[in-house]
């Protein structure tokens, strides 16, 4: 039944209820990984626009994947249907794309600009220098005279998309001014990802005692290697003096083990002084299984192997060292496994075993949407294609190729007429995400794309030294190894019920797993071991 007298935040914690109810000004939310990050900010944002008389059009909330951004329209389509439609929720990206639109002129574009994707890319800069090798230097550096061709041709590209309208911002305080007089309250997603020119854009957007929620987690920060910077998270105080800190301690996701090991892996650079995280649900006493494999093959077959007793019920009794370990993984279906590991070369060998068993995965990879088989033609002879919808002109230039049809459908769907949102949207869409969360199959993710994700049983392959950290020829830098062990931070908090960490002969075992205390030691190949069950390994 539901409660009529209630409010939306009846259904949080009280940590994510402070978090939430917080009036105004800046706003940091620390929060550790399962405790809630998307739920308190949506219905943070849902209670100010149904409850506290906030005008939904004044809100504007930010995240980094245009994936999340769709995540957090639908839950604030549920907790506040009739005022989503008014609230601004972006990616960097689609909010540097709105304010470009707003001031085309500006910076020399007309109204209908274009985004290049990086086809389109090459060839403008092609077209400035014959060697396909130097154009390809040319977009990596942003080239001069690369972007001027860029632009008279009406275009830009995905990094013009934050570099202009800061520039635009940064020239113009009376701009500044409308924007922050229209979007009176921002947050941002992920705040520990932020890299510089993100940074200033929000400092710019957000005045220093201005509405501003920050939320994220120090030590889930995984995006050094591409400018971000998670400093900016670390010292939010010092940017915004007046500013509210809530922490959110809480853990809904993972099973007790899970949340002490993960704690004790990220212990010796913890960026959160006295982090805290708590276990709240019971999902079992299975302690975290270490794996040691002859062979990378050898440890594919230990995946596949685990799921198959998994799912045949035979649950983890030749890993359970005479404990109960529950019954969580009754009902388990293929989606409730996911294999993580840092380089996409590691899913090789999974591949194959997963395949020799006939057991079902995807794999999420991040292709660019212009790649597909198909899209590219399709895009490129969108231009000559007559019709009346957008949606008509593709599925007469798309023919017989279903698939590609079928990936560009919702894009076309949605730009209606407007062939130039088509494209622009195509643009932004560089990477398409096939990875379909409800499909029933294993799921093979690197540790990057595992983020904010969550599986009953997660596996954690090529626990090494040189995988796990990863080591680069030519750097041995102290910041990358504590960004390494973040990522396997990261990983391990995916797992809500069991977390199997696994690594070969191949090279020495991960300096990371040495801060565990307790694990077992599980389905080493030796026979006798087998026989006999695991032994408990308290360090
Ligand atoms: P990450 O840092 O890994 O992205 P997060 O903080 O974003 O984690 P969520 O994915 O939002 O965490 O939530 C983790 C899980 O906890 C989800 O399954 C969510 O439904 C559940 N959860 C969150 N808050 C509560 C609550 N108050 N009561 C019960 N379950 C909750
Ligand atoms: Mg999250």
């Amino acid at each position: 039944p539901v409660d009529v007298t209630g409010s939306l935040l009846d259904g949080l914690d009280p940590e994510q209820r402070a978090a939430a109810e917080v009036d105004g000004g800046p706003l940091l939310i620390i929060a550790g990984p399962g405790t809630g990050k998307t739920r308190t900010l949506t219905h943070r944002i849902a209670d100010l626009v149904t409850a506290r008389g906030v005008p939904a059009a004044e809100c504007l909330a930010i995240t980094f994947t245009r994936r999340a951004a769709e995540e957090m329209a639908e839950r604030l389509a549920a907790l506040a249907p009739d005022a989503v439609g008014d609230l601004t929720i972006a990616t960097f990206h689609s909010l540097g794309v709105l304010i470009l639109r707003e001031h085309h002129s500006s910076v020399g574009l007309s109204a209908s600009f274009g985004v290049a994707d990086p086809d389109r890319q090459l060839a403008v800069a092609s077209s400035v220098v014959a060697d396909e090798k130097e154009a390809r230097a040319l977009v990596a550096s942003g080239d001069e005279r690369y972007k001027k061709a860029l632009r008279a041709q009406d275009l830009v590209d995905f990094d013009d998309l934050i570099t202009l309208p800061l520039a635009l911002l940064e020239g113009s305080p009376a701009l500044v001014d409308a924007y922050r007089a229209r979007w009176r309250w921002v947050s941002v997603d992920e705040y520990q990802d932020v890299d510089e020119q993100q940074y200033r854009l929000l400092r710019l957007l957000a005045p220093a005692d201005g509405n501003l929620t920050a939320i994220g987690d120090p030590d889930q920060a995984i995006y050094r290697f591409r400018g971000a910077d998670v400093g900016f998270f670390l010292r939010f105080r010092e940017d915004f003096p007046t500013a509210r800190t809530v922490h959110l301690t809480r853990n809904y996701r993972s099973s007790a083990a899970v949340v002490t090991g993960a704690l004790e892996v990220i212990a010796p650079s913890s960026l959160v002084p006295g982090r805290e995280l708590r276990p709240m649900v019971d999902h079992g006493a299975a302690p975290i299984g270490v794996h040691h494999a002859a062979s990378e093959s050898a440890e594919a077959a230990f995946v596949a192997r685990t799921v198959e007793q998994v799912l045949g019920g035979a649950s983890f009794h030749a890993f359970d060292s005479g404990r109960v370990v529950g019954d969580g993984t009754q009902g388990l279906g293929f989606s409730d496994f996911a294999v993580l590991y840092r380089t996409d070369r590691q899913s090789r060998a999974l591949v194959e075993a997963l395949t020799q068993s006939g057991l079902p995965f995807q794999k999420r990879s991040h292709d660019r949407l212009v790649d597909r088989p198909g899209v590219a033609r399709i895009a490129h002879d969108l231009r000559y294609a007559a019709g009346a919808t957008v949606l008509d002109r593709v599925r007469a230039v798309a023919g017989d190729d279903h698939t590609a049809y079928e990936l560009l459908k919702p894009l076309a769907t949605a730009s209606g007429e407007d062939f130039e949102r088509f494209h622009t949207s195509l643009a932004l869409g560089v990477e398409v995400d096939t990875w379909d969360p409800r499909a029933d199959r294993i799921s093979l993710l690197t540790l990057h794309a595992s983020k904010g994700l969550e599986f009953p049983v997660v596996f954690i392959v090529g626990c090494e030294d040189g995988l796990l950290p990863l080591r680069r020829p030519g750097t041995d830098d102290p910041e990358a190894v504590d960004e390494e062990r973040r990522l396997l931070f990261v990983g391990m908090t995916r797992a809500q019920r069991h977390l199997f960490l696994s690594h070969t002969t191949g090279r020495p075992k991960s300096p990371f797993l040495s801060a565990l205390k307790a694990f077992d030691q599980v389905g080493d190949a030796q026979p006798k071991r087998r026989r006999k069950g695991t032994q408990l390994s308290l360090l």
